[in-house]
């Protein structure tokens, strides 16, 4: 007997409990060697007062077992801060979500017939899901978009050689670097510093607006997309209504010890247990988690069972047309697990032609990098004022005379309002006051410190952000307005 692979298996909330039990009762009928080790998370956990929605028990097992297949999770209003999902990514550095989408002959979409069939891939534990927010006024919030250089070469690599194990042409990046040039832009960097290590692929960079728009107009030109962690939340449930919705989308949580599998969907309060949810994606994902374990023939006999199901029109409410409940649709995939893949008369193994087995999981260098001359160049003091902008900029300018430090100019939600240049924004509450060294000065610590004090004792500011060059480079953008001089 093969010596059987344990799994921990979260059921989670909603409609979790009857899609991970379909996906398991599936994964028996097939005769996958798995021992699950059943484990808590989600609402019930948060209600016990674990703040995290992941009980200890939960986190040994993860750690010993390193598979994961789990039900979506909630966090109830009122308990905990944190989502418990996201917990889970960022415990075990789940570094990359990768969402796989494609078209599965008798699930009719506006698309049937097209080929869809790409993969996006999501960086999982960075940008604004690191969750560092901060109320500055009463008025103005604020969330840090953190990217990490380390970060975009492990989604990066993860992408491409994805692409390459799957015999997939190429791979595309999907960012908003034209607006957010240090932070999006970072993964524009490295991927295309990344791309000619891989001369076998296609790489190309696309803005992620038009991503969206391609995707919808002509979804069969993407294969594998890579992108930052909101962007690929956003793509991602756009991929999965282009095959019929989040029913059919599974996906899988990479990191370089840990890998977790779901479906992308979430609880579906509405639906929880009326045995209506469609279990496709949760069985999905297993038949990933499947191939990652090298389980790969069992994997082949799931993927056909359900392709075979969804092409003889069985198919529970969330598709057009006559439905069955969640267990007889999942009664009628363990009826065909052996049904030859042939026989299957659907979609196949994709265009792709073959789905990927055991993706090496890469490991990057990600001991800091240092940067031979790095300078400071001033500071941005963020400021709460109700009064005019000339008013603050005559108190500041003040406040700065004499210093190696002068006032460069004020901005307001970005866009340059002092020294006005005739914008007329409508003003909130919050000014980015930006000081830079005067000519021939170059301002030290103690210059910074002595500044912020000063300002500090005449009004109220926030934060505040050190201004650098890097190697010669500026390490921060300009404000909407203002220019490049001195
Ligand atoms: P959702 O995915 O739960 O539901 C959106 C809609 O999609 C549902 O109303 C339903 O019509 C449909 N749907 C989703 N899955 C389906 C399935 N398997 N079968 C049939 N229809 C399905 O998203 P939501 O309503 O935004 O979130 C509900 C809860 O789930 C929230 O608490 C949210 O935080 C949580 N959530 C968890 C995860 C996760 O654990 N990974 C992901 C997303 C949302």
């Amino acid at each position: 007997m093969t010596d059987r692979i344990p799994v921990t298996i979260i059921p989670g909330d909603g409609i979790g409990p009857e899609v991970v039990a379909a996906a398991r009762r599936v994964l028996d009928a097939a005769g996958a060697p798995i021992e699950w080790e059943e484990a808590e998370a989600g609402a019930a956990v948060f209600q016990r007062g674990v703040a995290s929605g992941v009980p200890d028990e939960t986190i040994a097992s993860i750690a010993r077992n390193r598979l994961v297949l789990k039900g979506p999770l909630e966090t109830p209003v009122g308990f905990g801060e944190k989502s418990a999902n996201v917990t889970l990514r960022k415990l075990f550095e789940t570094f990359a979500n990768v969402r796989p989408v494609r078209e599965f002959a008798g699930v009719p979409t506006p698309y049937s017939g097209r080929g869809v069939d790409l993969v996006v891939v999501r960086e999982n534990v960075e940008d604004l899901y690191a969750g560092i927010e901060h109320q500055q006024t009463a008025d103005v919030a604020q969330c840090l978009k953190l990217i990490s250089r380390p970060g975009c070469e492990r989604v990066s690599r993860l992408a491409f050689e994805l692409a390459r194990a799957e015999g997939r042409p190429g791979v595309a990046c999907a960012t908003k670097a034209n607006i957010m040039k240090l932070t999006e832009g970072m993964l524009k960097r490295v991927f295309e510093g990344m791309a000619p290590e891989y001369p076998d692929l296609e790489a190309r960079h696309i803005v992620v607006d038009n991503c969206a728009h391609q995707l919808v107009r002509r979804p069969e030109q993407f294969d594998v997309i890579v992108t930052t962690n909101m962007n690929g939340d956003i793509l991602s449930d756009l991929t999965s209504g282009l095959v019929g919705g989040l029913g059919f989308a599974p996906s899988a949580n990479l990191g370089a010890d840990v890998a977790i599998f779901e479906a992308v969907h979430g609880s579906a309060p509405k639906y929880a247990g009326k045995d209506v949810a469609n279990p496709t994606a949760m069985i999905l994902s297993a038949v990933m988690l499947l191939r990652h374990a090298g389980l790969d023939e069992v994997a082949a006999r799931v993927e056909h069972a359900v392709e075979a199901t969804l092409a003889a029109g069985i198919h529970t409410r969330d598709v057009l047309g006559e439905s069955v409940s969640t267990t007889a649709f999942t009664d009628a995939v363990i009826e065909r697990l052996d049904a030859a893949p042939a026989a299957a008369g659907a979609a196949g193994p994709g265009r792709a032609g073959r789905r990927v087995r055991q993706l090496r999981v890469p490991r990057v260098d990600d001991t800091p990098q240092t940067a031979k001359e790095r300078v400071l160049a001033g500071t941005d003091v963020f400021i709460e004022w109700s009064g005019s902008p000339d008013e603050l900029g005559a108190s500041l300018e003040a406040i700065a005379a004499g210093t190696p430090l002068r006032l460069k100019m004020m901005s307001n939600r970005g866009t340059m309002v002092y020294p006005s240049r005739g914008a007329q924004p409508s003003l909130v509450d919050h000014y980015r006051c930006r000081f830079l060294a005067r000519d021939g000065a170059q301002p030290t610590e103690a210059d910074l410190v002595s500044l912020i004090s000063a300002i500090g004792a005449r009004h109220m500011w926030m934060h505040v952000e050190r201004l650098q060059q890097f190697d010669g480079a500026r390490g921060y953008t300009l404000a909407q307005g203002e220019d490049n001089a001195r």
